[in-house]
């Protein structure tokens, strides 16, 4: 083939500078003083014919060099089709699923094993490899699980799927790709989850700057510089994992009244009474690296027998913190007021999987993807009312703030009738997973009106 290349480009020059030669020729007859153009255009053709020659030297050398190269690849094929002939009887895929069965769960890290494995014995689109890396992309979150999650993202693309792999998973990873959240390094400030926290301060109710010093912080580019000097951090897994949180913040470990719990019986019977009176408001969201936030305008109340506490903001968990009998919901609002006094009041609406939720699709369309200072879109507007449910009974406990520092002598109600969230709009949420787990009972009454 080469050889057949060569003879023809060989054959293909000679031929034009035969023409070429000829042409010359013929010139030459009738003009004889044009010998010596004759002869400079036979050079000229001699030069054209080395220069090919030349190229074919090149390129014949390339050839050999890409047949080097394709040696080594050549084995790893090799190597894999010995691997899938290997798994080929669907024997170990089958071993494994059989033993995956017995478990409720699967971690990110077996999904991906799961899904690899199905990946190499029924081929790229498998539909069950392909929801088992789905589910390891669902399960993992940047910053710790970070190799698992690349795998999913790599191996999702592979197949076909529209999946944005970041930039960190690529080989030759250029660092600080602004990722969206959960990088256990990404935030330093043990209050960055401003609802909960903020909330505890005495002045906090919406002042700009009660984050706003933060925000400085919280920009893509210069976290990690910021996070030298910063407050400690904290974060849903890893190093800095709820399980570590004591270590900063003693209260989170040694509170004996710490939240959220498993919300079951027997309940002591409820003599409060609830209603809210949220108003419509300028929207002013933001992203604090821990959640999504809406800072709500002064106005809104939520009324405890009659005693008024202010609507400072609300924010989202996902999945829900509060479990109710063991289970979580996909999602769950927290409506975080303070009363005259000082005293926290945080109101739950669990978010059960079902159809679209007008309100939350206002809230998402608006809502920072990455972690920054709050917002606030030109002309629009939102009422918090349009996220609770008409029913009102709840359920009610004495706990804490569920995000670092866990400040305690916070009063739950968590109300009982659900409100609707698309599967959707639970994939959007930008955070996989901000969820405490659920804390000792420790011997707390949980009331039920
Ligand atoms: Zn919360």
């Amino acid at each position: 083939m080469k050889r057949t290349i060569v003879e023809v480009l060989l054959a293909l020059a000679l031929i034009g500078a035969g023409v070429f030669g000829w042409l010359s020729w013929k010139q030459a007859q009738t003009a004889k003083g044009q010998v010596t153009e004759l002869q400079a255009a036979s050079e000229e053709a001699a030069k054209a014919v080395t220069a090919s020659k030349a190229a074919i030297t090149a390129a014949e050398e390339q050839v050999a060099a890409l047949e080097e190269q394709l040696g080594p690849l050549q084995n790893k094929v090799k190597e894999l089709d010995a691997i899938k002939g290997a798994m080929s009887s669907g024997t170990t895929l089958a071993d494994l699923e059989a033993a995956y069965k017995t478990q409720k769960s699967l971690s990110a890290e077996r999904q991906v094993g799961l899904g690899a494995l199905r990946m190499l014995t029924k081929g790229g689109d498998d539909p069950a490899a392909l929801e088992a890396f789905r589910a390891a992309l669902q399960l993992t979150d940047l910053g710790s699980r970070k190799n698992t999650m690349c795998a999913a993202q790599i191996a999702l693309a592979a197949a076909g799927e529209k999946v944005t792999v970041m930039s960190e998973c690529l080989p030759q990873a250029a660092h600080g790709a602004p990722d969206a959240h959960g990088k256990p390094d990404a935030h330093g400030k043990p209050d960055a989850h401003a609802n909960d926290d903020k909330a505890a301060k005495p002045d906090a109710h919406g002042k700009p700057d009660a984050h706003g010093k933060d925000d400085k912080h919280a920009k893509p580019g210069d976290k990690k510089g910021a996070d030298a000097h910063a407050a400690p951090h904290w974060s849903y897994a890893g190093d800095m994992g709820p399980d570590r949180w004591g270590k900063e913040f003693p209260t989170c470990a040694k509170g004996k009244s710490q939240s959220p719990l498993d919300i079951v019986g027997p309940f002591v019977k409820a003599r409060t009474s609830l209603s809210a009176e949220y108003k419509e408001g300028p929207l002013k969201i933001l992203n604090n690296g821990h959640t999504i936030q809406v800072n709500v305008p002064p106005g809104s109340k939520l009324r405890v027998d009659a005693k008024p506490y202010d609507l400072l903001q609300f924010h989202f968990h996902r999945p829900s913190e509060e479990k109710i009998e063991g289970k979580p919901m996909s999602m769950v609002v927290h409506f975080v007021h303070k009363g005259a006094d000082g005293k926290l009041v945080v109101l739950g609406v669990l978010l059960k999987e079902g159809n679209e939720n007008p309100g939350i699709k206002t809230l998402w369309a608006n809502m920072p993807l990455e972690e920054g200072p709050e917002v606030a879109p030109d002309g629009v507007k939102f009422n918090p009312g349009s996220l609770l449910p008409r029913e009102f009974d709840f359920f009610s406990y004495e706990g804490s703030l569920t995000t670092p520092p866990c400040t305690e002598g916070v009063t739950f109600f968590i109300l009982k009738t659900t409100v609707n969230v698309a599967a959707a709009q639970v994939t959007q949420f930008p955070f996989k997973i901000n969820a405490r787990p659920v804390q000792a009972r420790n011997g707390r009454d949980i009331t039920m009106n």
